[in-house]
């Protein structure tokens, strides 16, 4: 019996953090300003995550992403994901930044990752700088070539577009997705940023960045599960696809398929849930295996309905997309 909501939802895909911390500091994402992290007693064990995988395996997850924070500044992530693999992920992927990338893809691909996301918010040197507040900007180009030499398959670009800061590259973006036959995923941008800056005016919407593309190149949609995130389309006239990751302006949450494990063991249910529910604990204090999956399922439970952005009064969660895991 899959685990299901109680608006009858299929919870099929599992997003595990883990870390919270970041050798990137995003200004959609991080604060300029120095955070406290979680203390590392507090993070979970690789072990622990094991167990918990298997445990949400057993529920009917079919789907795991390794995301963070950083995920590969995590060591020993790839004998991590060596691990999921061995308990029969089915659809074993991970997003990263993309520094670590080059020099490690063959081992992530050794390990039995099947698929890799990679952020790349500009395709001007100055500006990639600014966004991520790093000098990285050859380093994520290699380790985007090294995904594509590789067997990962497909690669997807993300940029998260944030108004008057990289809104200006939707076409140069949809021209790398042509040129790099790739899929470059234009994300709108949440309030989950540790500086608090989201407004309303600093999102670029989907509907935005499908009317300037299809101006210039005619886009074809592509078919898509309905729990996913993205709208897709390819190009009718050549290689590359894009997608359209809209939560603000078109939810998708009445499909929502996913959970969130944190990098100390909290189970989250929404990205925006106010809440979050402690497994760590259980892990530590001798739980059985069916007590963990029986607290698992009361809490899939309760997930929300949506994640009340455009609702009246929203306030954004006390935690922040780095110690989430987006
Ligand atoms: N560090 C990795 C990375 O950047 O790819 C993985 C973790 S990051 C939190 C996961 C995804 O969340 C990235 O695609 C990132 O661009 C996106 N993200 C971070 N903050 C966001 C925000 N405020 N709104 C929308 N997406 C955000
Ligand atoms: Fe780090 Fe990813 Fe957040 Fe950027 S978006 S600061 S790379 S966790």
């Amino acid at each position: 019996m899959p685990l299901t909501d109680k608006f009858g939802r299929p919870i099929t895909d599992l997003r595990v953090s883990v870390t919270d911390r970041c050798n990137f500091r995003c200004v959609y994402c991080r604060s300029a300003n120095p955070e406290t992290h979680m203390p590392v007693g507090e993070l979970l064990e690789w072990e622990e995550y094991e167990r918990l995988v298997r445990l949400l395996l057993g529920l009917g997850i079919r789907k795991v992403r390794v995301t963070g924070g950083e995920p590969m500044a995590r060591p020993g992530v790839e004998d991590f994901i060596a691990r999921l693999k061995a308990l029969g992920v089915a659809d074993l992927s991970m997003t990263t930044n993309g520094y670590l990338l080059a020099e490690r893809c063959d081992r992530l691909v050794a390990a039995g990752i099947s698929r890799i996301n990679i952020s790349l918010d500009s395709l001007n040197r100055e500006k990639f700088e600014r966004m991520t507040r790093t000098k990285t900007f050859d380093r994520v180009l290699a380790g985007i070539d090294a995904a594509q030499a590789s067997r990962l398959r497909p690669v997807k670009v993300n940029a998260v577009l944030v108004q008057g800061i990289n809104d200006d590259e939707i076409e140069a973006f949809a021209r790398f997705a042509r040129e790099r036959d790739l899929i470059m995923r234009f994300i709108e941008f949440m309030p989950l940023d540790a500086d608090r800056a989201w407004t309303r005016d600093t999102v670029v919407t989907g509907a935005e960045v499908y009317r300037r593309i299809s101006a210039l190149w005619p886009l074809v949609p592509v078919c898509h599960e309905r729990s996913e995130t993205a709208r897709k389309y390819r190009f009718a006239d050549g290689r590359g696809e894009i997608g359209l990751i809209s939560p603000v302006s078109q939810p998708f949450c009445g499909h929502c398929s996913r959970l969130r494990l944190t990098a100390d063991g909290k189970l989250r249910t929404c990205l925006f849930s106010k809440e979050d529910h402690d497994l760590r604990s259980l892990l530590r204090h001798g739980a059985s295996d069916g007590e963990i999956s029986r607290e698992i399922c009361s809490i899939v439970a309760q997930k929300e309905k949506g994640h009340g952005i455009n609702e009246p009064g929203f306030r954004p969660p006390s935690r922040t997309m780095v110690s989430i895991g987006g």
